[in-house]
Formats: structure tokens, sequence, C-alpha cells
């Protein structure tokens, strides 16, 4: 199969999290989660000139250096498809001056992501992400309420069992001053770290501290902690931050080893992982985090401070439970025609256009095979009511309302009404 095909429009009884349905009640659980924060969809594009990614996300992570899909376009221009949205969403917002309008931006996203990463399970190379950016509120309440609105949208999907691992990586300067203590650390044991971190030693040490070679993490003993690096504004900001969750009522846990891999986050970071064990090694259900200079790096005139957040449907739907996509009413119209058929047929047609107006999901099997074969046919459909129509209720005016439900009286089960009765029976307001 090739790995970049979105496997999405699976077929019923295929792995759970392949079925469309859920998908869409994902996104759609999000976007109505996050407008309730003030947020509103954005659809950047899936493709954007290879600098853009090189300067936002940082051309020592691993996404640039390794994971990107980058071509040249007729015009030999560099393009790639996006690895993530965020530098995507701020350069849309930098090119339609969003911050003129607007104080502060909130912003929505969900759509594909490509990274060129071993595929296992989780891990794709095209995958998907929902995603929450929020431009122009330096406050620790800003980083509050992401975290807040990723951890309740969790909720809101039925997934529970999760953690949230908040750090803070202080500003710049204050990352400055540890990037130098770092490498003040490792380079005594340069030989004894794996080639990779050798390599990373100058250029970015903090991805050391993510490494899980066991070289590296003996050298990490005794490394100094990024959290005595932070200047007292940043200390009072991350205090404020972990205040505002207590106050909110999200449970976490200061992680001071979380770093995360992307180049563009200041001060706050967290990342959000399951604990039910369903995901396996791939347990990250999503991360983000603030990142001031981002929109000066990608040519702001201003700086604007920026946090924001990205979760991955895939592993949300491995995590979520099944039964979390609310099922609407489904109905089968049955042709019983033994005489008049055409009659028959085109008042069942009808009647089902009447019930796809009134909003129900509505079957009908137009090979019109024998009644037997149609009721089958609703059946497998797992339909919840069979409207039947013989030439005799079509002359009445009629329609026999079969309940499929077990647990119905015998004397309900079959019922005879007018069809706008029986229309308004089926109606979700009245069941
Ligand atoms: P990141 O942008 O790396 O912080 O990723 C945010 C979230 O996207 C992760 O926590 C995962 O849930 C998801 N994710 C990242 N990479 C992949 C991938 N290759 N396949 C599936 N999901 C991914």
């Amino acid at each position: 199969m090739n790995d970049l095909l979105p496997r999405v429009s699976a077929p019923a009884g295929a792995e759970s999290w392949l079925h469309v349905e859920r998908w869409r009640h994902l996104e759609q659980t999000f976007f109505s989660h996050a407008s309730r924060y003030g947020f509103s969809e954005v659809r950047p594009p899936l493709c954007e000139y290879t600098d853009l990614f090189s300067r936002g996300v940082g051309d020592t992570t691993d996404i640039v250096e390794k994971e990107m899909y980058t071509f040249e376009d007729r015009g030999g221009r560099h393009l790639s498809l996006r690895p993530e949205g965020t530098a995507s969403a701020v350069r849309a917002a930098l090119e339609h001056n969003a911050l003129a309008r607007e104080p502060v931006v909130r912003w929505a996203y969900a759509g594909p992501m490509f990274r060129a990463e071993r595929p296992a399970k989780g891990r794709y190379r095209q995958f998907h992400q929902v995603g929450a950016e929020l431009y122009g509120d330096a406050s620790p309440a800003a980083d509050a309420e992401m975290i807040a609105l990723a951890a309740g949208f969790l909720s809101a999907l039925g997934v529970n069992a999760f953690r949230v691992r908040v750090n803070s990586l202080g500003t710049r300067a204050s990352r400055k001053v540890y990037r130098d203590a770092l490498i003040a650390h490792f380079t005594p044991q340069l030989d004894a770290l794996s080639p990779e971190s050798q390599s990373r030693l100058q250029r970015n040490p903090l991805r050391i501290l993510d490494s899980k070679d066991p070289r590296d993490i003996a050298a990490k003993a005794g490394a100094p902690s990024l959290t005595d690096s932070l200047s007292a504004e940043d200390q009072a900001h991350f205090a404020a931050v972990c205040a505002m969750l207590d106050a909110l009522g999200v449970p976490y846990t200061v992680d001071p080893s979380l770093v995360r891999g992307l180049d563009y986050y200041t001060r706050t970071v967290f990342e959000i992982v399951d604990v039910s064990g369903a995901l396996g090694a791939q347990d990250a259900l999503g991360g983000g985090g603030r990142y001031d200079d981002l929109f000066a790096d990608l040519g702001a005139a201003q700086p604007v401070p920026a946090v924001g957040f990205a979760m991955g449907i895939e592993r949300l739907l491995l995590a979520a439970p099944e039964a979390s996509v609310p099922r609407a009413t489904r109905v089968a119209v049955v042709a019983a025609a033994r005489a008049d058929e055409q009659a028959v047929l085109g008042a069942a047609l009808a009647l089902a256009r009447d019930l796809r107006g009134a909003g129900v999901e509505t079957h009908v099997d137009t090979r019109f095979g024998s009644m037997k074969s149609q009721m089958r046919r609703a059946n497998d459909l797992k339909v919840d009511y069979v409207f039947v129509l013989g030439g005799n209720e079509v002359a009445a005016g009629t329609v026999s309302l079969k309940t499929m439900a077990d647990d119905v009286a015998p004397e309900a089960k079959q019922v005879t009404l007018t069809r706008a009765e029986a229309i308004a029976r089926v109606l979700p307001a009245s069941r």
C-alpha cells in the first residue's frame, strides 16, 4: 500500500479508527468545542515554500532535517507539503494582516500533515491533526485556556485516560544561557554520545535531552536543569499558568525534561499523553506551547505573542471509545407492489424523498426485488423503522410503520398511520 494514501474511506468492519463517521464526529466536536472559546476555522494550504518551515520550525529539527516532503515545482521553486500547521497559520495571519483587524486572533484548523517517518501504529506519513492557535496575547491565562481547551475537547470525545505534562523553556535569552550550560556539560563526554547527538551538540543541544539512546541517557546524568536557567519573569509566568490550571481543575504534572521537537517554542510547552495503553509506543495525543518569536522570525514588523497546540486525529480515534459517535435515526422504505407496480414504486420514492426532506436518513433498495429481499436489506442496514407501502396503502394515503427495536410491545410493532403521522413518529424529537 502507498504509505501516503489517506486510509480513511474504510468499509464497515475495518479497524475502527478508519471509519469516516468517527473522523467527521471528531472534527465537528473539535470545532464546536473550540468555537465556545471563540475560535473560528481557517484552512491554510497543504503546500508552502520550504523556506517557511526551515525558518519557522527550525532547520536543525528532525522534521526539517529528515521528514519533509520537499520538491521543486516547474518554476524551480522549493516547496514542501506541510509537516505541521503552526507555521502556515502564522504565514497566513501575516499575509492577510489578521492582527490589524482583531487585537487577539483565535484560529482553529483540521487537516492532513506529511512527515516521512517510519510508519508504525499511530505513526503515518500522511496523518491528520486538529489544532488551535491564539495570537496577540502574552498572558499566562492564554496558555492556561489553550491547555483547558485541549483537555476539554478530549473529555468531549470521551477520552479520559490522559495526562497533561507541562514545562517552561523560558524565553530565547534564558534558553541561550541553558544551551551554553548544556554544551559545557556534554563536551567532555562527546565521544560517549550517540553519533546523532554528537552532531547536535553545537546546533541543538536541547534535543539530546529528548534522545532515547542509552548512551545519551547515561550522559544526561547530572546535566544542568532547564528550570534553573529560567529568568524571574519566566518563572513567574510559569507559576501563573500552573495556578490557573489548578483553578480550572485541569490535572497536570510538571515535567522539566519536556522540550518538544520544534524550535519555535518559548516559555510554556505542554504535551498530552494517553495512559490507557491503547496507543502503544506512540502515546502522544498532542502537544503545543507558546511561540512568542515566530511572527518576528517570519517577518512581522512587531513581535506578536502566540500560543497553540495540535493533536493527532488517528491517535485520538485509537484512544476514543467506539460508541462516541451518536447515530441518527435510520429508516427504510419498502415497496410491496403486487399490482399497479409503477404507482407503488413511485409512491415509495416520493415517501423517501419526504423523509429525507424532514432530515431522516432513509434507505430505499431501488432494485425493488421481492418484499422479503427488501426487508433483508433493511435488516442488514440496521434501520430503526421500516415504512411498508403496498397498493392498499397508496390508495388510502397511509403507510404501515414497522418498529425494528426489540423492546417494543408486539401490538406497537406494526401500525398503520397517515404518511404525515408516520414521518412525525420517526423524527428525533418525538422518539
Ligand atoms: P507535533 O506537531 O509533532 O507536536 O505533533 C502533534 C501531534 O500530532 C502528536 O502528538 C501526534 O498525536 C500527532 N502526530 C505527529 N506525527 C504523527 C505521525 N507521523 N502520525 C500520526 N500522528 C502524528
